[in-house]
């Protein structure tokens, strides 16, 4: 994602009033959007596009939702929001077996819709700023975390802990085992 722009949402529904009326809504709230109608056009448009977050409809002309979750977490781990007209167990255990992160059943409240768009987008974000090695939040999470604190005025102390020489260690016995360190 390139600097300040607005996560991109990519909108996989076949019914077009919904999609136009969840594309209207999360322009309102700032999110850039890409529309698909059917299941193959949603994944090369996924391809196309790299979105920050997929909402699939399950059921889907050519290629069902399914089909399609399947195929992108071949090669991603976007947060994927899935649509489901049926308010059955089975397609929702469906849907988050094929690797959707969270589901709704129509008809949904849009602000649902849009509170959980926000949930998934910071909690991919927090993911992605995750020190590999560690798990523990890296230092942009750390980062934004003190300047909240700060803005905050809360009081507190910071404590940094830091290992002398650690990259000649890692240069002269390997990563793997500076990582175990
Ligand atoms: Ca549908």
């Amino acid at each position: 994602m390139g600097g300040m722009e607005p996560p991109l949402i990519l909108i996989v529904e076949d019914e077009k009033d919904i999609a136009r009326f969840i594309e209207l809504e999360l322009q309102a709230e700032g999110y850039r959007t890409e529309v698909a109608h059917d299941g193959i056009t949603g994944l090369s448009k996924f391809r196309e596009v790299s979105p920050n977050l997929v909402i699939l409809d399950l059921m889907l002309p050519v290629m069902d939702g399914i089909e399609v979750a399947k195929r992108i977490r071949k090669t991603s781990n976007v947060p994927i929001l899935i649509l489901t007209a049926k308010d059955r167990v089975e397609d929702k255990v469906a849907g988050l077996d094929a690797g959707a992160d969270d589901y709704l059943t129509k008809p949904f409240d849009l602000r649902e819709l849009t509170a959980r768009v926000k949930a998934l987008i910071r909690s991919a974000k927090r993911e992605r700023e995750r020190n590999p090695t560690t798990n523990l939040p890296g230092s942009t999470a750390v980062e934004d975390h003190v300047n909240l604190l700060l803005k905050q005025k809360a009081s507190v102390a910071v404590l940094y802990l830091d290992l002398d020489h650690f990259e000649a260690y890692a240069d002269a016995y390997g990563f793997r085992k500076a990582d175990d360190v």
